[in-house]
């Protein structure tokens, strides 16, 4: 059955496979035509932001697509490697 898209309101038809997909995965049918999806993932990948944050322990600032939480404590890779090995991870369970 066509389907119409939600942005452009062209009418478009989900392939079999498709449709197997989305009933295996439990996911709602898609509500844009192909192209808008596209163009929808295209933009998210432009929207993504990149956060700065400074090291905890040795200040160095670095760069992050993850939005850091507010008071979160954040090491830069060498310092964290270095907490990591000072932690016996067999006893944190
Ligand atoms: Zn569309
Ligand atoms: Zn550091």
């Amino acid at each position: 059955m066509p389907q119409k898209c939600q942005t452009c309101s062209k009418a478009f038809k989900l392939i079999t496979q498709e449709l197997a997909f989305y009933k295996r995965m439990g996911l709602p049918l898609p509500t844009n035509c192909p192209d808008c999806r596209h163009q929808r993932r295209l933009s998210l990948r432009n929207e993504r932001q990149f956060y700065k944050y400074l090291c905890a322990k040795c200040g160095q600032s670095m760069v992050t697509t993850v939005n850091p939480d507010k008071g979160m404590i954040v090491y830069c890779l060498k310092c964290y490697e270095e907490f990591r090995s000072q932690v016996d991870l067999t006893k944190v369970v």
